[in-house]
């Protein structure tokens, strides 16, 4: 169930990075620029995909492998670059929507996703909760919201909605409430069938998160108990039903790069990309199969965002899982490279999370401001893209932090 941002997610291991960078790559990049300022077009080949990224105005859906991992493997100095022009193209640069993710129901899964502190598989010394009340989590979603946030998320640690007709109905006056606050509101609630994607629709549901976690080559190393197609089922219901789709990554799973480009093939070549698509690191969880696993590279972290802005233009990038690990200098490379949206609050399902002050605090130091809730990314034209609205700063609340203070 919480494929997602569960709590097992995580923290950096898994990958060392031996990303090949290629001349070819560079020379590449150097060739779009070029046809990029000449107006013309080179595809058809390696650098024709990356020229044609750097230069859309509109999503594709018919990426092919080699293309992605042509754009993954350029140089990482010319890949951000690229991935934060285009960036601007569709999205405000400054602006970082803040979500909050409540654990609504806490472990006990039958579910064997080797990362998760929730699955009753393993031994990590996690209690198992019943449902929350729809009153405690309203309360919850009002301080998110008086925080800064605009996207609040629930996860409950299920494998499936079969039978669970009273949760569903208590889920429905929860999204029913976060709506009535003005916010965003997504589920993670494990495999849905398409009349329930259509109950939670109807209840207002603005996104439901279900992650693929990695490639389809990888994944039976990770989960064995339901399959990349059984993920594929449920992010195809929640489409039809209307409902925005959140699907993203872990990253630290004991994948190679490769995989990273599996996973940003399957997003990628959906009928239509998911709006939001979160980028995880492993936070090793000690009890389960992979707490030992080596720690992912930050540059591979970097690349898989910058490569995931490039080939899915529009959608809203989100830091998640493994975030409070990272200093804020690597944070803002990932702003600049194209994410958009962190986990704010005081938990983020079973792991820590960083707080909204501390967040709040390092947006005002970079220029960053608070998202909106129900933003959609808009084409802009070619003059206004690096146009800079200092009244968007007013939103950035001033309150105890005074932008000194560091603290990273
Ligand atoms: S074990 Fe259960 S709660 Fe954990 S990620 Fe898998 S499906 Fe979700």
């Amino acid at each position: 169930m919480l494929s997602k941002l569960s709590g097992s997610l995580a923290k950096g291991r898994g990958v060392a990075t031996t990303t090949r960078l290629t001349l070819a790559a560079h020379r590449a990049y150097s060739a779009a620029a070029v046809d990029s300022a000449n107006g013309t077009s080179s595809s058809g080949s390696v650098h024709g995909a990356f020229h044609r990224a750097l230069n859309a105005t509109a999503p594709r859906t018919d990426w092919t492998r080699d293309e992605i991992a042509s754009i993954y493997n350029t140089p990482l100095i010319d890949l951000t670059h690229a991935s934060g022009t285009l960036h601007r193209r569709f999205h405000s640069p400054g602006a970082v929507q803040m979500c909050t993710l409540m654990n609504i129901k806490t472990g006990g899964c039958s579910e064997d996703c080797s990362y998760c502190a929730q699955s009753s598989r393993y031994q990590t010394g996690l209690k198992a909760t019943k449902l929350s009340t729809v009153d405690s989590v309203l309360a919850a979603a009002r301080v998110a919201r008086d925080n800064g946030s605009t996207r609040f998320c629930m996860g409950a640690a299920w494998r499936d909605m079969r039978g669970r007709k009273s949760s569903l109905r208590n889920i429905k006056a929860m999204v029913e409430g976060v709506h009535a606050l003005g916010l965003e509101s997504c589920v993670t609630l494990g495999m849905l069938d398409e009349a329930q994607a259509k109950e939670l629709k109807d209840a207002g549901l603005t996104a439901y998160n279900h992650n693929v976690d990695t490639s389809r080559e990888h994944y039976p190393k990770v989960i064995s108990t339901r399959s990349y197609d059984e993920r594929l089922q449920t992010i195809s219901n929640v489409r039809d039903a209307g409902i925005k789709v959140c699907t993203g990554g872990i990253l630290g799973l004991g994948e190679k790069p490769e995989d990273h480009v599996g996973l940003l093939h399957t997003v990628a070549t959906m009928p239509s990309h998911p709006e939001s698509f979160p980028v995880n690191t492993l936070v090793p969880i000690e009890g389960t199969p992979l707490f030992k696993s080596t720690r992912i590279a930050f540059d591979a972290v970097l690349r898989t965002i910058a490569t995931a802005r490039l080939v899915m233009p529009t959608a809203i990038i989100r830091i998640a899982a493994g975030r409070v690990d990272m200093s804020e200098e690597k944070q803002v490379l990932c702003f600049m490279a194209g994410a958009n949206a962190v986990f704010t609050g005081e938990k983020m399902l079973t792991t820590a999370c960083s707080g909204w002050e501390e967040d709040l605090a390092m947006f005002k130091r970079w220029g960053l401001y608070p998202m909106k809730a129900h933003v959609e990314p808009v084409l802009r034209k070619t003059e206004e893209l690096f146009q800079v609205d200092t009244s968007l700063l007013a939103n950035v609340p001033t309150g105890a932090h005074d932008g000194t203070s560091a603290t990273v």
